[in-house]
């Protein structure tokens, strides 16, 4: 597997390192100029100081990267730009339609983007401790990567984010249902509030969603596994 990053080298090497710990293979690490990714995505500009946000229809990267690695190796792109599930540039929500990460294919992305305050907000700057920003991109990873080779066991459900002030919702995919393992879904930094929306897992409403709820019941253990998981992980060789 590739970590691919836009220029964010130590967080490569963070998310190199717990990949390795937690599935025992080690990625290797590659780096591209910002020149490289504004030709290969579709970017969406924003009236703020913030770097163009990109979408995740990302075929003209998805293409760019086979080419480039081969079309069997599977890669993990860290970038700073906000990430938006949107079809059509003209038409994104930038406070509703953003998303930590997504996979698709051969292809993960990752986006530091909303990692660097206490809140969900997009940021340049780190306003969190680097411990804690480190880790909640560990947590991501290990989360997004797992997805591709933890194939649907029993103990997963399909996630859904329901917003019940707008009423709309969002498929977030295959969760593990045990909260403390780090294959349990979250739909944002914080919890949010039950007057706000749920995690339907299953048929059952979760308000504990939260990348930092998720860290704090992960604690210091090193492996943040369940035994489910743990037991179902079989690396496949685009990773290695
Ligand atoms: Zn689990």
């Amino acid at each position: 597997m590739i970590i691919l990053n836009e220029h964010l080298g130590q967080e490569a090497d963070e998310v190199a390192d717990k990949l390795n710990e937690t599935y025992g293979f080690s990625p290797w690490i590659d780096c591209k100029t910002h020149d490289f990714f504004d030709k290969f995505l579709t970017c969406v500009q924003r009236p703020t100081d913030l770097p163009k946000g990109i979408l995740s229809t990302s075929l003209e990267l998805r293409r760019k990267l086979k080419d480039e690695y081969g079309k069997d190796k599977k890669v993990l792109v860290l970038t700073q730009r906000d990430i938006f599930d949107s079809d059509n540039p003209n038409h994104v929500d930038f406070d509703e339609d953003w998303l930590f990460s997504f996979s698709f294919g051969k292809l993960s992305m990752i986006s530091t983007a909303r990692l660097k305050r206490p809140d969900n907000k997009p940021s340049n700057e780190l306003q969190v401790s680097e411990d804690l920003y480190m880790k909640r991109l560990q947590a991501l990873a290990v989360g997004e990567i797992g997805l591709g080779f933890i194939h649907n066991p029993a103990h997963f459900k399909d996630a859904i984010w329901v917003n019940t002030t707008k009423g709309n919702r969002l498929k977030l995919g295959p969760s593990c249902t045990n909260n403390s393992c780090a294959m349990y879904g979250v739909v944002d930094i914080k919890a949010p509030h039950a007057d706000e929306g749920y995690m339907l897992l299953g048929k059952e409403k979760r308000y504990d969603a939260g990348l930092d709820n998720l860290l704090e019941r992960l604690g210091d253990r090193p492996d943040w596994l369940c035994k489910r998981c743990r037991d179902s992980v079989k690396v496949g060789k685009e990773y290695l």
